[in-house]
């Protein structure tokens, strides 16, 4: 008998993966935050995933926080603002050899989410692939991607990879997945924001390649500093490739805050200012990039964390 997926979060992620592992025939049970969520999700009958137009229906069982049974594998798939709490409600239902598989964006709220349950093997995870919700309980596959998973503390690979595989979800193992975090986050502060500020889609970047250079060489000197020399190699080549090849969409920040959503600031480029200061670096142009995203948060009437 397969172990049990516990989905923790059911929106675009967490529909991504419980879809695609309950169609292998790969037992699954979503993990909602109360009974008014559990009662809207079973009027609804299940879960749509829609892929290339085609929308399939997935009748997946679910129960909440307060009732799930004992947890042997965990898929947290929450914003990083919400992964910490939601774990912590469910931490005494981990059974002694729990896995958690994290897959928030930025850095940060994995080390939360393992402090609280420090028992349990944690694996991260950083995602190209995409989804978005357009509807309750309904989500898009809307770009294809790559998962890549690994664990800091423990480099051999569970065996549960083969779940991945027969449920087609491109992945791969990794020993670096720090330095994969790293990247993706520097990526992320060198572009998301100033699409934010500027009021453009990535493309529109290629009108300020003085403010991007001047934000990958104060990147670089802080993956430098934090022992990700790899994650700092060609930063901002690589900036700039990302910029043309993505240069007619919208980053996911000037999505959240166009659609009025809270943003993952505090796991992105206020964590690389808290990590700069841990380490007494100045770096001004990224300090002053957070200050103002955080003003223009403000005046949305966004939360600034
Ligand atoms: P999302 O669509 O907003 O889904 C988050 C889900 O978590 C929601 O369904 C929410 O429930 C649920 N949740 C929050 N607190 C909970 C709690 N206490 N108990 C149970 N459920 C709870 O977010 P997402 O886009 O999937 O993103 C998840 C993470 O993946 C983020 O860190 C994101 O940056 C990362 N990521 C996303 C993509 C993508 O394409 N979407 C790609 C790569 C990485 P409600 O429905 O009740 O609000």
């Amino acid at each position: 008998m397969s172990t049990t997926w516990h989905v923790l979060g059911a929106g675009s992620l967490g529909t991504l993966w419980a879809t695609r592992l309950a169609r292998a025939g790969l037992p699954v049970q979503l993990i909602l935050r109360d009974a008014a969520r559990l009662q809207a999700y079973q009027a609804a009958g299940g879960l749509t995933l829609v892929e290339q137009g085609e929308a399939q229906h997935y009748a997946i069982p679910a129960t909440t926080l307060e009732r799930v049974g004992p947890v042997d594998r965990l898929l947290v798939a929450c914003k990083a603002y919400d992964a910490e709490g939601a774990v912590a409600q469910l931490a005494n239902r981990l059974t002694p050899d729990a896995e958690l598989i994290l897959l928030q964006n930025g850095l940060g709220s994995q080390d939360a989410v393992a402090a609280r349950v420090p028992h349990a093997r944690c694996i991260f995870a950083s995602s190209t692939e995409g989804a978005f919700r357009d509807g309750d309980w309904r989500v898009v596959f809307a770009g294809h991607g790559y998962t890549w998973l690994g664990d800091a503390r423990q480099p051999v690979a569970p065996v549960w990879l083969e779940d991945l595989s027969a449920a087609g979800i491109p992945h791969e193992w990794s020993t670096d997945i720090l330095t994969r975090l790293w990247r993706k986050l520097a990526l992320n502060c060198a572009i998301n924001p100033l699409t934010v500020l500027h009021d453009c889609r990535n493309g529109g970047l290629q009108q300020h390649p003085c403010e991007v250079a001047t934000l990958c060489t104060e990147l670089s000197e802080l993956l430098e500093h934090c022992g990700q020399p790899a994650a700092a190699h060609d930063l901002q080549q690589e900036v700039e490739r990302v910029i043309l090849a993505t240069a007619a969409n919208y980053s996911s920040m000037y999505q959240d805050v166009a659609n009025q959503r809270r943003t993952e600031i505090s796991y992105l480029l206020g964590y690389a200012c808290v990590v700069a200061s841990r380490h007494q670096l100045v770096l001004p142009h990224l300090n002053q990039l957070q200050q103002r995203l955080i003003a223009h948060l403000r005046t949305r009437g966004l939360p600034s964390d």
